[in-house]
Protein backbone atom coordinates (compact mmCIF):
# COMPACT_ATOMS: atom_id res chain seq x y z
CA UNK A 1 0.00 0.00 0.00
CA UNK A 2 1.30 3.65 -1.09
CA UNK A 3 1.69 5.92 1.86
CA UNK A 4 1.98 9.63 2.35
CA UNK A 5 3.04 12.03 4.88
CA UNK A 6 1.52 15.64 5.48
CA UNK A 7 3.12 18.02 7.37
CA UNK A 8 0.93 21.53 7.49
CA UNK A 9 1.39 23.87 9.59
CA UNK A 10 0.12 27.96 9.72
CA UNK A 11 1.23 31.55 11.22
CA UNK A 12 0.83 35.05 11.35
CA UNK A 13 3.09 37.42 11.04
CA UNK A 14 5.89 34.86 10.91
CA UNK A 15 4.63 33.15 14.49
CA UNK A 16 3.50 29.67 14.50
CA UNK A 17 -0.15 28.85 15.56
CA UNK A 18 -0.50 25.05 14.76
CA UNK A 19 1.09 22.50 13.34
CA UNK A 20 -0.47 18.64 12.67
CA UNK A 21 1.49 15.74 11.16
CA UNK A 22 -0.22 12.42 9.71
CA UNK A 23 0.53 9.36 7.92
CA UNK A 24 -1.94 8.04 5.53
CA UNK A 25 -3.03 5.89 2.63
CA UNK A 26 -3.87 6.90 -0.51
CA UNK A 27 -7.39 6.76 -0.30
CA UNK A 28 -7.31 8.75 3.25
CA UNK A 29 -5.31 11.69 1.70
CA UNK A 30 -8.71 13.79 0.42
CA UNK A 31 -10.06 13.23 3.42
CA UNK A 32 -7.71 13.95 6.08
CA UNK A 33 -6.11 17.05 3.78
CA UNK A 34 -9.89 19.22 4.65
CA UNK A 35 -9.78 17.89 8.25
CA UNK A 36 -6.18 19.05 8.51
CA UNK A 37 -6.83 22.63 7.13
CA UNK A 38 -9.97 23.07 9.24
CA UNK A 39 -7.37 22.56 12.34
CA UNK A 40 -4.55 25.03 11.13
CA UNK A 41 -6.81 27.50 9.72
CA UNK A 42 -7.15 29.50 12.82
CA UNK A 43 -6.22 32.56 14.73
CA UNK A 44 -6.32 34.88 11.35
CA UNK A 45 -3.26 32.61 9.97
CA UNK A 46 -1.84 34.61 7.50
CA UNK A 47 0.33 31.33 5.80
CA UNK A 48 -0.54 27.84 5.84
CA UNK A 49 1.81 25.47 4.16
CA UNK A 50 0.39 21.87 3.66
CA UNK A 51 3.39 19.10 2.47
CA UNK A 52 1.76 15.60 0.91
CA UNK A 53 5.31 13.12 0.02
CA UNK A 54 5.19 9.70 -0.67
CA UNK A 55 7.03 8.14 1.86
CA UNK A 56 10.42 6.28 0.56
CA UNK A 57 11.00 3.69 2.94
CA UNK A 58 9.40 1.34 4.80
CA UNK A 59 7.79 2.65 8.39
CA UNK A 60 8.83 0.86 11.08
CA UNK A 61 5.46 -0.28 12.88
CA UNK A 62 5.14 -0.38 17.03
CA UNK A 63 3.12 -2.64 18.40
CA UNK A 64 2.05 0.16 21.36
CA UNK A 65 2.17 3.33 21.99
CA UNK A 66 3.43 4.61 25.62
CA UNK A 67 1.39 4.02 28.69
CA UNK A 68 -0.79 6.65 29.59
CA UNK A 69 -0.77 7.43 33.11
CA UNK A 70 -2.46 10.39 34.94
CA UNK A 71 -1.41 13.06 37.65
CA UNK A 72 -3.28 15.82 38.88
CA UNK A 73 -1.74 18.22 40.99
CA UNK A 74 -3.69 21.58 43.14
CA UNK A 75 -1.43 23.79 40.81
CA UNK A 76 0.93 24.47 37.62
CA UNK A 77 3.62 25.12 40.13
CA UNK A 78 3.19 21.92 42.49
CA UNK A 79 3.32 20.35 39.25
CA UNK A 80 6.19 21.41 37.86
CA UNK A 81 8.07 20.96 40.79
CA UNK A 82 7.32 17.32 40.59
CA UNK A 83 8.73 17.45 36.63
CA UNK A 84 11.55 18.67 37.98
CA UNK A 85 12.14 16.23 40.88
CA UNK A 86 11.65 13.12 38.19
CA UNK A 87 12.97 14.69 34.92
CA UNK A 88 16.21 15.41 37.34
CA UNK A 89 16.16 11.83 38.74
CA UNK A 90 15.76 10.85 34.86
CA UNK A 91 17.93 12.87 33.37
CA UNK A 92 20.85 13.65 36.34
CA UNK A 93 20.46 17.24 35.50
CA UNK A 94 20.61 19.91 38.38
CA UNK A 95 17.30 20.99 39.46
CA UNK A 96 18.16 24.44 39.29
CA UNK A 97 18.74 24.07 35.49
CA UNK A 98 16.18 22.17 34.78
CA UNK A 99 13.82 25.35 36.82
CA UNK A 100 15.31 27.62 34.10
CA UNK A 101 14.85 25.56 31.10
CA UNK A 102 11.24 24.74 31.96
CA UNK A 103 10.45 28.57 33.12
CA UNK A 104 11.93 29.30 29.34
CA UNK A 105 9.87 26.82 28.06
CA UNK A 106 6.87 29.24 30.07
CA UNK A 107 8.09 32.31 28.98
CA UNK A 108 9.18 31.73 25.21
CA UNK A 109 12.08 29.76 24.42
CA UNK A 110 12.48 31.32 20.99
CA UNK A 111 15.33 34.10 20.77
CA UNK A 112 12.46 36.83 19.89
CA UNK A 113 10.73 35.89 23.04
CA UNK A 114 7.99 33.39 21.00
CA UNK A 115 6.80 29.93 21.15
CA UNK A 116 9.73 27.76 19.15
CA UNK A 117 8.05 26.10 16.42
CA UNK A 118 9.97 22.65 17.59
CA UNK A 119 11.96 21.25 20.38
CA UNK A 120 14.50 22.20 22.50
CA UNK A 121 16.96 19.48 22.87
CA UNK A 122 19.17 19.00 26.18
CA UNK A 123 21.98 16.95 27.03
CA UNK A 124 22.76 15.20 30.21
CA UNK A 125 24.82 18.86 31.33
CA UNK A 126 21.65 20.49 30.60
CA UNK A 127 23.31 22.03 27.81
CA UNK A 128 21.15 23.42 24.82
CA UNK A 129 21.85 21.51 21.49
CA UNK A 130 19.34 22.64 18.71
CA UNK A 131 21.05 23.48 15.36
CA UNK A 132 18.49 26.54 15.62
CA UNK A 133 17.17 28.01 18.46
CA UNK A 134 14.06 29.65 16.85
CA UNK A 135 13.19 26.60 15.13
CA UNK A 136 13.93 23.75 17.17
CA UNK A 137 14.01 20.25 16.07
CA UNK A 138 10.35 19.19 14.84
CA UNK A 139 9.03 15.35 15.17
CA UNK A 140 6.86 14.17 12.03
CA UNK A 141 6.11 11.42 9.93
CA UNK A 142 4.88 9.55 13.25
CA UNK A 143 0.95 8.25 13.45
CA UNK A 144 -1.17 5.54 14.73
CA UNK A 145 -2.55 3.17 12.25
CA UNK A 146 -6.17 2.90 13.10
CA UNK A 147 -6.19 6.31 14.00
CA UNK A 148 -9.89 6.99 13.99
CA UNK A 149 -10.72 4.13 16.43
CA UNK A 150 -7.76 4.65 18.63
CA UNK A 151 -9.23 8.90 19.14
CA UNK A 152 -12.30 7.60 19.66
CA UNK A 153 -11.17 5.27 22.31
CA UNK A 154 -9.11 8.28 23.88
CA UNK A 155 -12.19 10.48 24.01
CA UNK A 156 -14.85 7.59 25.31
CA UNK A 157 -12.19 7.92 28.20
CA UNK A 158 -11.80 11.68 28.89
CA UNK A 159 -9.00 12.48 26.61
CA UNK A 160 -8.42 14.61 23.90
CA UNK A 161 -7.46 14.39 20.00
CA UNK A 162 -3.88 16.31 21.05
CA UNK A 163 -3.63 13.61 23.97
CA UNK A 164 -3.49 11.19 20.66
CA UNK A 165 -1.22 13.45 18.82
CA UNK A 166 1.10 13.86 21.31
CA UNK A 167 1.06 10.17 22.60
CA UNK A 168 1.88 9.19 18.95
CA UNK A 169 5.05 11.98 19.11
CA UNK A 170 6.62 11.44 22.52
CA UNK A 171 6.26 7.52 21.00
CA UNK A 172 8.46 8.17 18.26
CA UNK A 173 11.16 10.21 20.51
CA UNK A 174 11.10 7.69 23.44
CA UNK A 175 11.76 4.62 21.05
CA UNK A 176 15.02 6.38 20.49
CA UNK A 177 17.83 5.13 22.23
CA UNK A 178 19.14 8.47 22.89
CA UNK A 179 16.05 10.15 24.13
CA UNK A 180 15.51 9.21 27.96
CA UNK A 181 12.52 12.16 28.42
CA UNK A 182 10.38 14.83 27.06
CA UNK A 183 8.45 17.40 28.72
CA UNK A 184 5.55 19.24 27.02
CA UNK A 185 3.09 21.76 27.62
CA UNK A 186 0.78 23.42 24.62
CA UNK A 187 1.03 26.63 23.12
CA UNK A 188 -2.94 27.26 23.43
CA UNK A 189 -3.77 29.20 26.23
CA UNK A 190 -6.80 27.29 27.61
CA UNK A 191 -5.08 23.97 27.37
CA UNK A 192 -3.36 23.40 30.88
CA UNK A 193 -2.82 19.73 30.65
CA UNK A 194 0.81 18.92 29.57
CA UNK A 195 3.11 15.54 30.23
CA UNK A 196 6.66 14.32 30.66
CA UNK A 197 7.49 11.53 28.52
CA UNK A 198 10.02 8.70 29.89
CA UNK A 199 11.02 5.32 27.89
CA UNK A 200 7.48 3.60 29.13
CA UNK A 201 4.99 6.07 30.22
CA UNK A 202 3.54 9.12 28.96
CA UNK A 203 2.33 10.85 32.04
CA UNK A 204 -0.30 13.14 31.42
CA UNK A 205 -0.31 16.06 34.47
CA UNK A 206 -2.61 17.97 35.01
CA UNK A 207 -2.48 21.21 35.30
CA UNK A 208 1.32 21.58 33.73
CA UNK A 209 0.87 25.06 33.12
CA UNK A 210 -1.04 28.61 33.61
CA UNK A 211 -4.24 29.55 32.37
CA UNK A 212 -4.68 31.97 29.75
CA UNK A 213 -0.79 31.82 29.09
CA UNK A 214 -0.04 31.27 25.42
CA UNK A 215 3.70 30.16 25.62
CA UNK A 216 4.23 26.76 25.51
CA UNK A 217 6.92 24.11 23.91
CA UNK A 218 8.66 20.88 24.00
CA UNK A 219 11.94 19.97 25.55
CA UNK A 220 13.95 17.14 24.45
CA UNK A 221 16.37 15.42 26.79
CA UNK A 222 19.12 13.78 25.38
CA UNK A 223 22.35 11.50 26.65
CA UNK A 224 25.64 13.69 26.53
CA UNK A 225 27.14 11.81 23.69
CA UNK A 226 23.81 11.84 21.17
CA UNK A 227 24.89 12.44 17.65
CA UNK A 228 22.87 15.80 16.75
CA UNK A 229 22.48 15.53 13.12
CA UNK A 230 21.77 11.89 13.09
CA UNK A 231 18.85 12.64 15.82
CA UNK A 232 17.09 15.35 13.63
CA UNK A 233 17.52 13.05 10.78
CA UNK A 234 15.64 10.21 12.56
CA UNK A 235 13.16 12.40 14.19
CA UNK A 236 12.64 14.61 10.79
CA UNK A 237 12.38 11.97 8.25
CA UNK A 238 12.12 8.22 9.77
CA UNK A 239 8.71 6.95 9.24
CA UNK A 240 6.38 5.09 12.47
CA UNK A 241 3.46 3.79 12.48
CA UNK A 242 1.62 2.91 15.51
CA UNK A 243 -0.62 -0.12 16.00
CA UNK A 244 -2.56 -0.01 19.74
CA UNK A 245 -2.59 2.21 22.78
CA UNK A 246 -1.52 1.51 25.77
CA UNK A 247 -3.59 1.60 28.40
CA UNK A 248 -2.89 -0.57 31.07
CA UNK A 249 -1.79 1.63 33.52
CA UNK A 250 -5.65 3.42 33.67
P1 LIG B 1 1.13 21.81 20.80
O1 LIG B 1 1.13 20.58 21.63
O2 LIG B 1 0.76 21.61 19.38
O3 LIG B 1 0.37 22.94 21.46
O4 LIG B 1 2.66 22.25 20.74
C1 LIG B 1 3.31 22.79 21.86
C2 LIG B 1 4.71 23.22 21.49
O5 LIG B 1 5.49 22.06 21.18
C3 LIG B 1 4.80 24.11 20.25
O6 LIG B 1 4.72 25.47 20.61
C4 LIG B 1 6.17 23.78 19.71
O7 LIG B 1 7.15 24.54 20.41
C5 LIG B 1 6.36 22.33 20.10
N1 LIG B 1 5.98 21.43 19.00
C6 LIG B 1 4.80 21.36 18.33
N2 LIG B 1 4.81 20.39 17.40
C7 LIG B 1 6.02 19.80 17.49
C8 LIG B 1 6.64 18.72 16.78
N3 LIG B 1 6.02 18.08 15.79
N4 LIG B 1 7.89 18.37 17.14
C9 LIG B 1 8.53 19.04 18.13
N5 LIG B 1 8.01 20.05 18.82
C10 LIG B 1 6.77 20.45 18.52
Amino acid sequence: MELFSIKARSSREDIHISGVERIVSSKELEETILNILKKVNRENADFISIKIEKLDRKPIVLKKSLCIKELKFNNFKEANSFAIDYLSEITGIKKERLSYLINLIHSGASPNGENMRGAMIINQGGERLELDRYRGVRTTTVDFINRGDILKRLLDLGFTERTLDALALSTKNLYNENILAEYCISDDKDYIAGYIATKDEYIRIFPLKEKGNRKGGRIYFVKNDTDINELYNYLENYPILIEDVCLKRI
